[in-house]
This record gives C-alpha cells, sequence and structure tokens, in this order.
C-alpha cells in the first residue's frame, strides 16, 4: 500500500500542486495534483524528476564546528553567544541573515522576527533581492502595497498577453503550457514575446520583438505617450484612481519616436504594430520577469509598464493587468513576513513609526529595527568592509548566485564569523563556513509558501528527518531563546503560521491588502489540511481574486500613482568589452544545480554549460562551433561551450546561471556580473554586461 501526500513544487513561482507517493518498499515517485489551481494535474520536467532528486547523497546530516561534527546544543550555544556578544561589542547592524525564497514562510517569520524585533537591526536579505525586489518597489510606488493585481487565469481570459523579460517556456513551463493551451482553443489571442533573444516562448508568439537590452523603458514610455496621442485612455479611471499622469505622459512623450527606435532597437514597423494592438485590445495582460527586474533600471521598468495599464484602466479586471512573474516558489511568502532588509511584517513598511510600534507591541519585543537594514550587495560590501562581523546565510549559495562572486566569495571568507544552514555538506559557499547546520530539504519539512499569483499553499512533509537534520525556523527559534528572548517557543509550523496570521490582522481593521487573520487561532489539523487558497482572506473566509479594478489603491489618498520615468542609457559595452552578456536559466536546472544537478535526465537536456552566439558575433571572432569559448568582464572569466544560433541577437551572447564549481570548472557567470544595482530596489542588474568573447 502506498501512502500519498499533497504538496507544492519546490522550484518556481508557478507553485505547482503536486502528489508525492510513497510505497511499501520507500520509494518515492510524484505526479501533478488535479486539484491544486496553479497547475490542475500539470508537471514540468523539472517537477516530475522530483523523486530523482531526494537521494542523500552529498547531505549535511550532522552539524559541524570548524570542520569536525557537533551536538546540535554545542552548536546552537556557540551561535547564540558569538551573535549576542558582537551585538553586544559592536552593535546590532553588526550583524545579518542572509536567507532565500527556498525557505518556508515560516522559516522566513521567524527569521525575520529574530533579526527585527529583537536583535534590532534590518539586516536580513534574501536571495530574492536577485529575483524580483524591483517588481516589490514598483508595486509599492504604484499601489502604495505589493500587491500583485491579478491571477493565473487573467492570461487565458486576455485577448493579448504580452510576455516581456519572461521566457515563460522554461522558467515557468507549467504556465507557459496554460497560456499554449488557451491559444489553441482561442486561436485569435495574440501573444507577443518581448526579449533579446528568440526564445522557446517564441513557437506560440504572433510577434517577436528583439529589443535592446535595458530597452523596456522606452518602449513603454513611446507606448504610454502613443495611447494619449491616439486617444485610447480611460479618462475617467486616470481621473478619478491616479495622480501623476500629466508629468508621467509629459515625460514620455518628450521621447520621440526615433529616439525610442533607438533605445529599443526596433524597427518603426515593428513599434507601430506592436502600439496599435495594445492599443485596440482591451484584454490584455502584461507579464514580466528577471529581464524586468534584473536590470539598473529594474523599477523604472515595472512602473513603466504599470503606467499603459493605469492609462487604459486595464487593471484587476478578468484578462487584464500587469503580472509580476516571481522565479522562486516562495519569494513572495518571504515578501509577506517582511523578509527584505527593507520591508518589516505582514506588508508593513518599516520607515513608518506606526507601523513599527504596532509590530513591536504585537512581538512583545524588547527592540525594532528603526530603519531598513542593508540589502544584499551592500551587505556582502558590508562583510568585506568589516562591518558585519557575524553572518548567518541559509538555504542560498551566494557564492555562486551574487554578482561580482568572488569578491562575495572573499567577503565570506574574511568574516569573523559565519553559519551556514543547508541541506549540502559541499557547496561553494559552505567551505567557507565556521559552523554548519543541516537543515530539512523538500519533502522533510512542512510549511506553506505562495506562489506568484498570492497563493498560499502547504509543503508537506512525507519522508523522515535524515540524520539530525532540522527545520530552519527550529534552527533560528533555538538560538533566540539562547540569546534569552521571549517569543521563540514554538513547537510546530502551525504555531508559527497561527501567530503570522495573527500579526496580519492586529490592529488592521481590513485596512491592509495583505490579511489572512482567519487563521490566527489555527490547530495543527486545520494546518495540515489547509488547501491552497489566495490572500487576502475576509474574518467571513472570502478571499480575493483581484484588486484595483474598483480604484481602491492602498496609498493613503486612495490612489495609485503615475511615475513619471526618464528612458535610461541602454548600452554598457566599451572597449574591448563590445558585447553583451545576458545570464537567465536553462529548462531543466534550477539556480545552482544543488538539486536538479543530481538528475541524470534532467542533466541530459543540456549536459554543459554553454555561451549561445550569434553567426555572425562568432564568425568575426573566430569561434566555432562546439569549440570553447572564453567569455570575460573586467570582473572575471568563465570557459564554456559555443552554441552558435540565429536564436541569439547580434551583439549579445546568453549565458545560464546555473552551473557552479561543483559540475563545471570555471563556469560561475556571476563572477563576470559586476554589483551593480537598481538605485530604488537594489536589485543587481544580471544582464546587459559588457563583455568579450574569444576561441579558448
Ligand atoms: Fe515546479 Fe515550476 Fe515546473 Fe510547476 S512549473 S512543476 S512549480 S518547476
Amino acid at each position: 500500500m502506498s501512502i500519498e501526500t499533497k504538496t507544492t513544487c519546490p522550484y518556481c513561482g508557478v507553485g505547482c500542486g503536486v502528489i508525492a507517493k510513497v510505497d511499501d518498499t520507500g520509494k518515492v515517485s510524484v505526479a501533478g495534483d488535479p486539484d491544486h489551481p496553479a497547475n490542475f494535474g500539470r508537471l514540468c520536467s523539472k517537477g516530475s524528476a522530483l523523486a530523482e532528486t531526494i537521494d542523500l547523497d552529498g547531505r549535511l546530516l550532522f552539524p559541524e564546528i570548524a570542520g569536525e561534527r557537533a551536538e546540535w546544543d554545542e552548536a546552537l550555544d556557540l551561535v547564540a553567544k558569538r551573535f549576542g556578544e558582537t551585538v553586544t561589542e559592536h552593535g546590532p547592524d553588526s550583524v545579518a541573515f542572509y536567507v532565500s525564497g527556498q525557505l518556508l514562510t515560516e522559516d522566513y517569520y521567524v527569521a525575520n522576527k529574530l533579526m527585527k524585533g529583537f536583535i534590532g537591526s534590518g539586516n536580513i536579505d534574501t536571495n530574492s533581492r536577485l529575483c524580483m525586489s524591483s517588481s516589490v518597489a514598483g508595486h509599492r510606488r504604484a499601489f502604495g502595497s505589493d500587491t500583485v493585481p491579478g491571477t493565473y487565469e487573467d492570461l487565458e481570459l486576455a485577448d493579448l498577453v504580452i510576455l516581456t523579460g519572461s521566457n515563460l517556456a522554461w522558467c515557468h513551463p507549467v504556465l507557459y503550457q496554460r497560456l499554449a493551451a488557451a491559444k489553441s482553443a482561442r486561436p485569435f489571442m495574440k501573444i507577443v514575446v518581448i526579449d533579446p533573444r528568440r526564445t522557446m516562448t517564441c513557437d506560440i508568439a504572433d510577434m517577436h520583438l528583439a529589443i535592446r537590452p535595458d530597452g523596456d523603458v522606452a518602449l513603454f514610455m513611446g507606448l504610454l505617450a502613443h495611447l494619449a496621442e491616439s486617444n485610447a485612455l480611460d479618462r475617467a479611471y486616470i481621473a478619478t484612481h491616479t495622480t501623476g499622469f500629466e508629468n508621467a505622459v509629459t515625460a514620455a512623450a518628450s521621447l520621440s519616436f526615433d529616439d525610442v527606435m533607438e533605445r529599443s532597437g526596433l524597427a518603426a514597423e515593428q513599434l507601430r504594430a506592436f502600439f496599435r494592438l495594445f492599443e485596440t485590445v482591451e484584454k490584455s495582460v502584461t507579464c514580466y520577469s528577471q529581464g524586468v527586474n534584473q536590470s539598473a533600471s529594474g523599477t523604472d521598468k515595472v512602473n513603466a509598464i504599470i503606467n499603459c495599464h493605469l492609462a487604459t484602466g486595464r487593471i484587476g479586471r478578468p484578462g487584464m493587468g500587469p503580472f509580476s512573474l516571481t522565479g522562486q516558489p516562495n519569494a513572495m511568502g518571504g515578501r509577506e513576513v517582511g523578509g527584505l532588509a527593507n520591508m518589516l511584517a505582514a506588508h508593513m513598511a518599516i520607515e513608518d513609526r506606526q507601523d513599527r510600534d504596532r509590530v513591536q507591541r504585537f512581538w512583545g519585543s524588547p527592540v525594532i529595527a528603526e530603519r531598513p537594514g542593508l540589502k544584499a550587495v551592500d551587505m556582502f560590501r558590508a562583510v568585506a568592509e568589516g562591518r558585519i562581523k557575524a553572518l548567518w546565510i541559509m538555504a542560498t549559495n551566494p557564492v555562486v548566485s551574487m554578482p561580482d562572486a568572488d569578491a562575495v566569495a572573499a567577503a565570506i571568507k574574511s568574516c569573523p564569523f559565519v553559519v551556514v544552514s543547508d541541506v549540502l555538506r559541499e557547496t561553494d559557499t559552505t567551505r567557507h563556513a565556521d559552523i554548519l547546520l543541516p537543515s530539512l530539504g523538500w519533502g522533510e519539512k512542512d510549511g506553506t509558501v505562495t506562489n506568484s499569483e498570492r497563493r498560499i499553499s502547504r509543503q508537506r512533509r512525507f519522508l523522515p528527518a535524515p540524520g539530525e537534520a532540522k527545520a530552519d525556523w527550529w534552527q533560528m527559534a533555538e538560538v533566540g531563546r539562547r540569546m534569552g528572548f521571549q517569543g521563540f517557543d514554538f513547537r510546530s509550523p502551525a504555531d508559527i503560521f497561527g501567530e503570522h496570521a495573527a500579526l496580519s490582522a492586529f490592529e488592521n481593521e481590513g485596512s491592509r491588502d495583505f490579511d489572512i487573520g482567519a487563521f490566527s487561532r489555527i490547530d495543527g489539523d486545520t494546518y495540515q489540511d489547509l488547501a491552497p487558497f489566495q490572500w487576502p482572506v475576509s474574518r467571513e473566509g472570502t478571499t480575493r481574486t483581484r484588486f484595483f479594478a474598483d480604484g481602491d489603491f492602498y496609498h493613503p489618498d486612495g490612489k495609485a500613482r503615475f511615475m513619471t520615468i526618464q528612458a535610461p542609457e541602454t548600452s554598457r559595452t566599451n572597449g574591448r568589452f563590445g558585447l553583451t552578456l545576458n545570464t537567465g536559466r536553462i529548462r531543466d536546472q534550477w539556480h545552482t544545480m544543488t538539486r536538479t544537478g543530481k538528475s541524470a535526465r534532467l542533466s541530459g537536456h543540456m549536459a554543459e554549460p554553454f555561451a549561445e552566439i550569434h553567426p555572425r558575433d562568432a564568425m568575426e571572432r573566430g569561434i566555432r562551433s562546439a569549440a570553447l569559448v572564453e567569455v570575460e568582464s573586467p570582473h572575471g572569466s568563465v570557459v564554456v561551450r559555443a552554441l552558435i544560433t540565429e536564436r541569439q541577437a547580434r551583439g549579445s551572447i546568453f549565458v545560464p546561471m546555473h552551473w557552479n564549481d561543483q559540475f563545471a570548472a570555471k563556469a560561475r557567470i556571476d563572477a563576470l556580473v559586476p554589483a551593480v544595482t537598481d538605485p530604488v530596489s537594489g536589485q543587481p542588474a544580471s544582464k546587459n554586461i559588457a563583455i568579450t568573447a574569444r576561441p579558448f
């Protein structure tokens, strides 16, 4: 007899429901959950291969101190002692947590509570900073809150779906499957892909706009100006529910059509066709992902897109709205509990005195962080400069994934005290740890995650804890207790979820968008059976699918903000670094491959790291097909296989982000990425990097 457990895929932000089956022999198999509203039974290649990635090879199974096996008590006492001493001697901002969108919401909640409410610093940031923080900043600027206005169904109901900076087919495959099925059922639906590369997503596109890297701001400014000129605005919506339109449209109109052509790299006919399509098709959704977010102008890109939807009143109605697609399985859950350095908890603002006061009273905490902490890039800079002297890294591998990755490795190495909680013994980051703490992995841990459409789902345990591995929330709660703090006596994830829910409703009176207070008193059984739901949830238990069609926004005056934007310079090439690097995901690998790299089936898709190069660029540099090529920036270099293809635009090279030193020598692409960030969100610009390439 086999036992079935409903859980959620741990990879991308689609958040698919999975049924995990364990048979009499302990063998695990997985299938899509037909009842889960994100995927209705579908899975992609990564989700289908989950059972191939859960062996214990390479697992970290016991705590270690300085490379030697240790007891939990010994390790936790030491973490508490060193963090406590560092705070006493150098102040709360001398310590930091760097966490992850792989954490469950309950883990994130405890980490945030410990750092912001008890240690008293804002220095907790997450690898979600690398993923979608520009969307958070754009939402907050436009709506007054970090709220995704729509739902996945909108992609199926729309007559026009614009995908900008999103290779949906490979990065959010099940959503792509849903979109492809909708287009097949309604062939008149139009799909536009805006991407410098002709990706697999273009296979279902009616129009591919091979935009110049970072040309999106100019493109959407041009669109706003066109909508104004062609009288395609929803004047009543603009007048009643928004402010700032005149300034925004004046700025957009100051960019001539020729400027838009130049900055976007698109031809006049392409621009006119795209503008006309958006002008005439009311039911339109604009989805955006890392091609928008991972940019020095990422927040402006988000707001340029939102401006066009506000101007036409196409927001929060079925089949209409801007739509941020998050990369990670729980980037959204982290946002909900304040897992970013510039957020508090339950979507409250760290800069707001009343919010700080409310959270502190709810926690009964001795202190509360009074200002935002250091965002990821600044955090590792502070580590390098010796300002951060104790660092706890959890469920992430920054030596591979952070920009200027070699400098990050050196920073971690120089830090006086580094704790790493991970499932794996050997990663590029664990080798620099003073203390290693073994964490539970997918299938072993219990909690909740939130996907890109605000849907909270349970990740359930169906495997025993291996070795002495423990949940991340437990590790932090234990350290909190050992530092002498009250409020960390959680016995289970249900306890934490209930407290998180209660905080969302504390003195809230329904005035905020994020509210799951209906679950404040959740018991273990109800938590175990919790079905997927979208936030917010009313006291009566009804959920909300869409926001803002009614024009009720979260700024104090209740109105949305048009943002006045200037188009940035797009070219970053210079001198011998005359090519542009674009980094991204491939279909069958996830992050730094620590899990997907275990599956031979997944590794068979793309067996080694590669650089996609346009044939003319390859010819001019003497680069031959399938030969090794060295790609170099002023920060570092990689050696990868040349993949010569016309899918790649001239002048730019694509290299996947996944490979690390465990899987291929000299293939950490983030070693080439400079630590340049968006000035509003702090998100690193992981695309549009000046490089050179030559035969190796
Ligand atoms: Fe998992 Fe994303 Fe694939 Fe769904 S689409 S199965 S969440 S990787």
